[in-house]
């Protein structure tokens, strides 16, 4: 049970349309403001996947939605503060914030691989929907992820009869989508209101998924570091630093990991990857060393790399496994492709052409993203050639964008071939 406590099993992602309200929603919830980089923070935006976790705690005595807190929202000694009997545990969660901002699709898109459930969040002031807000529950659908909570956010600034239009407005918008029976829960993010609903609302409709532990573990690599102060004694370095999320089996620690597509090489005058073989010297959630390491929230797998390979997020977009049982690191793919009608991310209705050979798409296949050129299509199937290879089998979801206006917009999904 400990274990369970320490470290999230289940990741609830964030989806809407920009400055809605999601950072300032997830904040409300774990007491983080997921958005660290400083970057990040000086234009307001979420540029990388943020991870915050929390703890839910439940009251024994009280009736829903009262009885429900997480370790931001519960009083500091632990007891409930309609009754005062102490609060159990219930489980912790990881939120996953990405960005959404209609630059960053991609990104979202990589977000959304690491998800088990979302919370599409709609800001009620604005008329729904608007475009990202579209373009992230499409994106939601194709990626499969069908836990969905809707959050009505910024209540505190709207009439009672505009609160009212937005709902029908909402309702309107999710019918025949995946979002179709979610619930949908008013809230004010900034001033809290309504967060016990919310927190009632996750424990019903996003429940911690079953997971299959046998199966050979894989991990999604988001982040990675060189963790070494500058100036630090070569005795005292330590190696490589991987961040990211367990997405199936479990990792041990002192266990061999193949790390790919790998590094960049130049062989023949020709830029190559070649995967890399090293061990796990720690793990970590948060500041909670790990023996093992299961599928939820972020997670820092310390390695014997040469940090100068792991350093700036130079791993970005790998996968890690146990050596020999991770997909191949394919620079052509085919892929059986589904276009969208019409292009959900933009204001202007367009409708969604045929891909065309010698076009150039961006495709994300779980958390890895890469761009590469059609080079022949015929009927539904394309053919890609790409530039960085995605390591991928067959059967793989693939999410298709094209640059439409100077921006890549979500046009279709695919399977690999
Ligand atoms: P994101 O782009 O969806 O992550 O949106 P942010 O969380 O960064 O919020 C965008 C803006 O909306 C910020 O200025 C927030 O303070 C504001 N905001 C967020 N939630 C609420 C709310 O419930 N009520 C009001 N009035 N403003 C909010
Ligand atoms: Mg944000």
């Amino acid at each position: 049970a400990e274990a369970i406590k320490k470290q999230p099993l289940v990741n609830i992602g964030t989806a809407g349309h920009v400055d809605h309200g999601k950072t300032t929603l997830v904040q409300a919830l774990t007491g983080i403001w997921a958005s660290r980089h400083s970057e990040e923070i000086k234009r307001g935006i979420t540029l990388k996947i943020g991870y915050a976790d929390a703890e839910i705690y439940r009251c024994p005595k009280c009736p829903p939605p009262q009885a429900y807190y997480t370790s931001a929202t519960m009083p500091k000694d632990g007891k409930c503060k309609y009754c005062g009997t102490p609060l159990e545990f219930v489980r912790k969660v990881s939120f996953v914030d990405v960005p959404g901002h209609e630059m960053l699709m991609s990104i979202m898109l990589a977000g959304t691989a690491l998800m088990d459930g979302a919370l599409l969040v709609i800001d009620a002031t604005k008329e729904c929907p608007q475009p990202q807000t579209r373009e992230h529950l499409t994106a939601l659908s194709i990626i499969g992820v069908k836990n969905i909570v809707i959050v009505q956010n910024k209540i505190d600034v709207v009439s009672k009869e505009r609160a009212k239009e937005n709902y029908e407005e909402i309702k309107r918008f999710v019918e025949g989508t995946v979002a179709e029976n979610a619930p949908i829960i008013p809230v004010s993010a900034l001033h809290k209101v309504n967060i016990d609903a919310l927190i009632w609302a996750l424990e019903k409709y996003i429940p911690t998924p079953k997971r299959d532990t046998s199966k050979p573990p894989r991990m999604y690599v988001i982040r990675s570091f060189d963790v070494n102060k500058p100036g630090t004694s070569v005795k005292d370095m330590v190696g490589g630093v991987l961040g990211g999320t367990v997405v199936q089996g479990k990792f041990e620690l002192g266990h061999e990991i193949e790390i790919r597509p790998g590094i960049k090489l130049k062989k023949d005058g020709q830029e190559v990857y070649e995967p890399v073989y090293t061990t796990i010297t720690s793990l970590k959630t948060g500041n909670q060393p790990l023996e093992k390491a299961y599928p939820g929230g972020l997670i820092a797998v310390g390695t014997t790399l040469d940090p100068s390979l792991t350093k700036a997020d130079a791993l970005i977009g790998n996968v890690v496994g146990y050596p020999g049982t991770l997909p191949p690191a394919l620079y052509d793919v085919e892929i059986d492709t589904y276009l969208l009608e019409r292009v959900v991310g933009i204001d202007q209705p367009l409708k969604v052409e045929p891909i065309k050979a010698g076009e150039i798409l961006l495709i994300n296949i779980g958390t890895s993203l890469s761009i590469g050129q059609a080079t022949s299509t015929r009927d539904n199937v394309v053919h890609l050639k790409l530039r960085i290879p995605v390591v991928a089998e067959k059967g793989d979801r693939v999410a298709i964008s094209r640059q439409i206006a100077g921006k890549w917009r979500l046009i279709g999904y695919g399977y690999v071939k």
